[in-house]
């Protein structure tokens, strides 16, 4: 029995992959990490942000490797739900890890962005975000719930310029072509594993995702223009749904690019020139891969 009470399938999947650092992944899955967020510029400053949690003698701390990324040290999400900041969209609860590939993909003014699995809009509003609200950006999502969610958060976070499309990505016209896709994929959630989860995992749901995400990473070198950029990011720590996912999308032709994280970023090994992030104390795990066509 492990603490998690983690399904058997998952551990011996984790052993497959990390042999005697699985310890490393299952402390991560047992620690409580802090409330993350990141300040949305479009409508407001880190400093403002800053003032306001001092005012309310809530202490934070921020990576160096993010100005826009706030941790708070102790306190939950009571903290900041409900607050004027958080109602008006000046926040975005986050995970860190979640901020990474919006990151790499680096959304650039006049840029094409196709953000193929949306939903909620978490990446969708930071790449808005970090692009000066100037990237022409799409963001799809299949599911009638979430892209309810997703339509809010755009709302909310003032990304007015982004279309949204309630449809399947997989069904979209190959005709359309993008300067850089963000495939966000939907996985089995593997890294984000925390006290209090409540964890859904076999083999058959595994393998149904790393059949969907294959499908994805096809139909996304479809949609690319050639030399266009494809960042390929799970919330997962299994390499069914991570470097083979990234192998497949090589055999089609994608030619990987590094992907380089700050220092002090835990890593579990990954294949050449992706990176996986170990859950720890202060991150989710999640794999990020990037390609040109
Ligand atoms: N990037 C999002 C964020 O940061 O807020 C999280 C995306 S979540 C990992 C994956 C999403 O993909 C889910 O909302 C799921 O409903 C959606 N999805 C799954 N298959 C899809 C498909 N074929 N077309 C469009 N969306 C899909």
């Amino acid at each position: 029995m492990n603490a998690l009470n983690l399904p058997a399938a998952l551990i011996e999947r984790l052993h497959d992959a990390y042999g005697e650092r699985v310890g490393e992944v299952l402390r991560g899955y047992e620690t409580a990490r802090p409330v993350t967020f990141r300040v949305n510029p479009c409508k407001t400053t880190r400093q403002e942000v800053a003032d306001r949690l001092n005012e309310r003698h809530i202490s934070f701390s921020q990576p160096e490797w993010y100005e826009d990324a706030f941790v708070l040290c102790g306190g939950g999400e009571d903290c900041l739900i409900g607050t004027p900041p958080y109602e008006r969209g000046e926040i975005y609860l986050q995970s860190l890890s979640s901020m990474l590939p919006p990151i790499v993909l680096s959304p650039r003014a006049g840029e094409t962005i196709l953000d193929m699995t949306a939903a909620p809009g978490g990446k969708t509003t930071q790449m808005a975000a970090l692009s000066g609200g100037k990237a022409l950006i799409t963001a799809c999502e299949r599911d009638a719930i979430r892209y309810e969610r997703l339509c809010f958060n755009l709302r909310r976070q003032g990304a007015e310029r982004v279309s949204a499309l309630h449809t399947d990505a997989l069904t979209l016209n190959d005709g359309l072509k993008f300067d850089k896709i963000l495939l966000d994929a939907p996985c089995t959630g593997s890294g984000t594993i925390a006290p209090g989860s409540r964890v859904r995992f076999s083999d058959a749901y595994l393998s149904k995702c790393a059949a969907l995400q294959k499908k994805l990473i096809a139909k996304a070198l479809r949609l690319l223009k050639p030399g266009g950029m494809l960042v390929y990011s799970t919330c997962s720590v299994l390499p069914e749904e991570n470097d083979d996912a990234a192998a497949y999308a090589v055999s089609l032709g994608a030619r990987a690019l590094p992907v380089q994280l700050p220092v002090g970023i835990p890593l579990l090994p990954s294949r050449q020139r992706t990176v996986c992030v170990c859950p720890d104390e202060l991150y989710e795990g999640f794999y990020i891969a990037a390609f040109i066509k």
